[in-house]
């Protein structure tokens, strides 16, 4: 039997059992910045007026109607804009 396959296995295990609770740590930390997911307007820079070359809210594909996002989270400006603008299709 080829005892160092064996040994590399056991160590990928290993280290899969200290990377996972790593991640559930990084996630747990997300949580508690509920504070900050709860208003990302300044992580996306969004203002309340067009931005560049006229780019606005009401043009972009994350805009909902009326005055929602699905990136930004809470109530926007249709002529509003932020730094994630991605051109409606
Ligand atoms: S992603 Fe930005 S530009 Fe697009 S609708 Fe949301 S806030 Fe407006």
């Amino acid at each position: 039997m080829d005892h160092s396959s064996k040994n590399v296995t056991r160590g990928d295990a290993l280290k899969q059992l200290i990377v996972l609770p790593a991640l559930a740590g990084m996630l747990a930390a997300g949580a508690f910045s509920t504070a900050e997911a709860a208003d990302n307007k300044k992580q996306f820079k969004y203002q309340d007026k067009p931005g560049p070359a006229g780019q606005k809210c009401s043009g972009c594909q994350f805009f909902k109607k009326p005055n929602g996002c699905s990136i930004v989270h809470g109530k926007i400006s249709p002529n509003g804009w932020c730094i994630a603008w991605a051109k409606k299709h």
